[in-house]
């Protein structure tokens, strides 16, 4: 090809051309081939070409691949929002159909503000957020998204909703230390309510593990349970950000469950299609769709694609596949051994920070001084140069972080699909090594000089 007329992330970059993809493994048009350590970008969760899956595509595109939702219900998304309610936890029964996480958070939004105004209290329409958080990349998804590097270009059309600090105990943004802190970043919530109002706020959203922004961020077990409760005292609406976590990801249905929360509205997106079809959704609780079905009687929010029973027949093809193969009782065993194998690394690599994640969603952080826990500078641009050696090598991992020095530095999220069996872990970890090691070898190639 002499010229390309296609804009990709990188317009000076030379990517590699896919020629398809079986089980955790994408080949390109040379033949390489790559372990897909990051199920594309924590998406891919049943692995490449799976039969089922394209078999359910097969058949629902024989017999109708769209239709308006203003126009016609159809059975695959029926059959979808009934098996989502009842596979998630509590009486989040509602599903409004997307096509992406950032549809998802943005609806998110807008059903918690419409959800206020149907009860006569218009002025509660702020929504809540968190620095070190992304929540997609439409205006209204990165007005909630503490990431300022994302942000920096459209500040002017954004809302400022991040408040509050992330739970980010290996750098505790309050100098606090995990054994003894009280859940002080928690209780920030509190703090921030009180100062802005609770009669001037609808929701508080969150990712329930920090995915691209910090990498695998996980909180101290109590901290959903304060967050909730703070919530829930003000008269305010908590939305779990699920897109990267949810439909199994750490090994439930929701992460949240995990910590025994039931958030009031969820957004899922990623996983949700496996990357077979863009789908994703917002589920609400009949405690939130309630004044909405006494009042207006309509969401004020949609796209024309949303619900189309195309994307829908995919996704419930996903859960029944998920179901039939006991996906997810395997998720933890996975994920443990995963760190297991990791925590092996972090003795060979003094660069190698920190370890965290929950499942299959595994974070790790890296540093200059381990001791200190400074982050390398930005000009060694450490997250890509290693995200691109280990591509070379064969390896696909998600860079993460909020590229700020100090703040979130270099990280890699490992979120193979949760398909992989223990072989293929060891071979994605010997990988990692190889990209380890030379990246290392650079590095003091670059001291010495
Ligand atoms: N929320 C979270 C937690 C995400 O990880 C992402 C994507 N990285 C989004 C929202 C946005 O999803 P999408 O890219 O599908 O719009």
């Amino acid at each position: 090809m002499d010229r390309t007329y296609l804009i990709k992330p990188a317009l000076n970059a030379d990517y590699p051309v896919v020629d398809y993809g079986k089980g955790i493994y994408l080949y390109d048009l040379q033949g390489k081939r790559y372990l897909d350590g990051a199920s594309g970008a924590v998406t891919a969760n049943i692995g490449h070409g799976v039969e089922e899956i394209v078999e359910a595509m097969k058949k629902q595109a024989e017999k109708v691949s769209f239709v308006y939702r203003a126009q016609f219900s159809s059975e695959p998304a029926e059959k979808l929002a009934e098996k989502i309610a009842n596979s998630v936890p509590g009486d989040l029964n509602w599903s409004f159909f997307v096509n992406s996480g950032s549809e998802a958070t943005e609806t998110s939004m807008k059903i918690a503000i419409q959800h206020w105004q149907e009860k006569g209290k218009p002025t509660k329409n702020r929504i809540l957020s968190r620095w070190v958080s992304y929540h997609g990349i439409t205006m209204g998804a990165l007005s909630m998204s503490g990431h300022p590097a994302r942000r920096a270009r459209f500040t002017s059309l954004l809302e400022d909703c991040p408040v509050i600090p992330p739970p980010y105990c290996y750098r505790c943004p309050l100098g606090l230390k995990p054994e003894d802190c009280g859940l002080q970043c928690a209780r920030e919530l509190e703090t921030a309510i009180r100062r802005i109002g609770a009669d001037n706020i609808a929701a508080f959203i969150a990712e329930p593990v920090v995915g691209a922004a910090g990498g695998a961020l996980t909180p101290p077990a109590g901290y959903y349970i304060e967050i909730k409760e703070i919530c829930d005292r003000h008269d305010i609406l908590f939305i779990a950000d699920e897109v990267m976590t949810g439909f199994g990801r750490t090994g439930t249905m929701l992460a949240c469950e995990q910590w025994g929360v039931i958030p009031d509205i969820v957004a899922l997106g990623k996983g949700m299609g496996a990357g077979y079809a863009p789908i994703a959704a917002t589920l609400a609780s009949e405690r939130v769709m309630e004044p909405i079905l006494n009042g207006t009687k309509s969401i004020m929010s949609g796209h024309t694609l949303s619900a189309n029973p195309q994307s829908c027949a995919v996704s419930l093809a996903v859960l029944e596949y998920m179901d039939d193969q006991s996906i997810l009782k395997e998720v933890k065993r996975k994920g443990d051994y995963l760190m297991m194998s990791l925590e092996q690394l972090n003795i060979e690599f003094p660069f190698i920070g920190d370890i965290r994640g929950k499942g299959l969603m595994i974070g790790v952080e890296f540093v200059e001084d381990a001791v200190s826990k400074k982050s390398f500078s930005r000009d060694i641009n450490f997250t890509a140069r290693l995200v691109n050696i280990a591509q070379e090598l064969g390896l696909l991992i998600y860079p993460a972080g909020a590229g700020i020095d100090g703040i979130s530095g270099d990280a890699v999220i490992i979120s193979p699909p949760l398909t992989i069996s223990l072989k293929e872990m060891d071979e994605l970890v010997v990988l990692l090594k190889s990209a380890l090691t030379e990246l290392s070898l650079q590095l003091n190639d670059t001291r010495e000089v």
